[in-house]
């Protein structure tokens, strides 16, 4: 079993504390300025959990708005998971918002569901819900829906954006809790300046990055259908980065209007401002970024992320498990603590389909002349003659490897799949969860 270590329950806990006073603000300014509605008990638990909705929804922005501190206690993971499994919370609380306020003269009040047949204060309660409701069917089942991220991106943007502004004109309209002016601009800038922070996002940052173009000087093919573009700030300082994070990646004359795709540096940190990233094709994007060219203009929004050898200053050494082009984040690493001059022992396991695929062989194989560093390749096709490992990446092949005693940081970054089947294993060979880093490479 993962074990969680005490502080990592207080800081979990500190986070999640400052998580629920900030979504049960707008109920604690009702409770400070108390509204007289003669509502009920379930009336008045309807209007709680109306309110609750909305504020969580409303605070889904600041999940996303690439503030570099909102990730660093848990990871843009679990952020990104929380992110999602909250969504469902808030349509929870939506859905029993109506429940509760009809009680038992539901069914008299089933044609509301037909929004045009309500008036309009409470069409908007309904329009609100459908947003929110389409929203988390289109997130959950995209896949599957095989929407483009991008237009789902888009979509979402606008879907959440709708399902806050209407359900926060309802609220205003139908609900007699807001009648006293104060409270209700209050409630109104609080939520709404959590909306505000997509454009931030969207807008602000684009336009910030405009003053910071980078310039792709190189680039090199890589095994697997990558490629590592080397990029150099153009008439600026560049950034500093902890190895293992990750940044946006826009490429084209302008970073208004491109799409904008998440990478991890492959290169060392100790070697910014000049950056490298390495892109496997997979999809438009990715493919369209293997015709590159050296000279092309790129801008970069970053860095971010929160798994980097860096967090585990004291550790005895790292064991880095890692699927395909989730070597990327892995190699900065090796390369940072390569150009530290590190002596520690250092693992690394790293799962491809094939020998001939296999990212980053020849700089691995570099780097095991400067790092003490095992290098495990496990193929899922192995060629003939193959004696090293072969399937799947479980729990019976990392008992074997794994090294015994000592603290070792440990970093898994690859498919959902394996990352699933990965993580348990760890947990249960011991590892404790604060000795683990994760990076996934699909968000949604
Ligand atoms: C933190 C992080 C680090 C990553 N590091 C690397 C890396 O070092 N090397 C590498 O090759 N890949 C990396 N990826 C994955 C990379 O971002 C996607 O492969 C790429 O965005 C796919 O875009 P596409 O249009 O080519 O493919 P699509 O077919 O459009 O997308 C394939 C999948 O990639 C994800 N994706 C697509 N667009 C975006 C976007 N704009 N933002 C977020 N996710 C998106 C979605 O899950 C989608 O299903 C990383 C992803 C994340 C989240």
């Amino acid at each position: 079993m993962t074990v969680p270590t005490a502080r990592d329950v207080t800081r979990a806990a500190l986070w999640m504390g400052l998580y629920a006073l900030l979504a049960l603000f707008p109920l604690l300014l009702l409770l400070a300025a108390p509204a007289r509605w003669g509502g009920g008990f379930s009336e008045e638990l309807a209007s709680a959990l109306g309110f609750l909705a909305l504020s969580i929804m409303a605070m889904q922005f600041v999940l996303t708005a690439r503030f570099q501190w909102v990730a660093p206690p848990f990871g843009t993971d679990l952020v990104y998971a929380f992110h999602r499994h909250v969504t469902a919370v808030a349509l929870g609380f939506a859905l029993l918002h109506p429940v509760l306020l009809f009680g038992s003269s539901l069914r008299g009040a089933l044609h509301y569901l037909w929004p045009w047949a309500a008036p309009w204060e409470i069409a908007a309660g309904v329009w609100s819900t459908y947003a929110l409701l389409a929203l988390a069917l289109t997130s959950w089942l995209r896949k599957r829906l095989r929407l483009p991220y991008e237009a789902w991106r888009w979509l979402h943007g606008l879907l959440a954006v709708l399902a806050v502004a209407v359900g926060v004109w309802h609220a205003i309209q139908a609900g007699r809790l807001l009648s006293s002016p104060v409270v209700r601009w209050l409630w109104l800038a609080w939520t709404l300046a959590w909306v505000g922070l997509i454009v931030r996002v969207r807008l602000v940052k684009p336009l910030s990055l405009r003053a910071y173009p980078w310039t792709v000087v190189e680039v090199r093919p890589e095994r697997g259908d990558a490629v590592t573009l080397v990029l150099e700030p153009e008439g600026h300082d560049g950034f500093r980065f902890r190895a293992g994070q990750f940044a946006w990646l826009t490429l084209g004359p302008s970073p208004l209007g491109g799409a904008e795709h998440p990478f991890s540096f492959s290169s060392s940190s100790q070697a910014a401002p000049r950056v490298e990233l390495t892109v496997k094709a997979v999809g438009d994007f990715t493919r369209a970024a293997q015709r590159t060219r050296p000279g092309q203009r790129a801008w970069l929004d970053g860095p971010y992320g929160s798994m980097s050898i860096d967090s585990f200053p004291d550790a005895d050494g790292h064991v880095f498990i890692a699927g395909g082009v989730g070597a990327a984040p892995c190699l900065s690493m090796l390369r940072t603590l390569a150009d530290r001059g590190d002596r520690r022992h250092h693992l690394f396991i790293l799962a491809t389909s094939e020998w001939d695929r296999t990212p980053f062989r020849e700089p691995l194989a570099a780097l095991q002349e400067r790092l003490d560093l095992q290098v495990v390749h496990v193929l899922e096709r192995p060629p003939p003659g193959w004696t090293g490992e072969r399937g799947l990446v479980d729990e019976p092949l990392l008992d074997r490897w794994l090294p015994r005693g000592g603290r070792y940081g440990h970093f898994v970054c690859g498919p959902s799949p394996m990352m699933d089947a990965v993580e348990t294993a760890l947990g249960r060979l011991g590892v404790p969860l604060s000795d683990l880093h994760s990076e996934r490479f699909d968000l949604v």
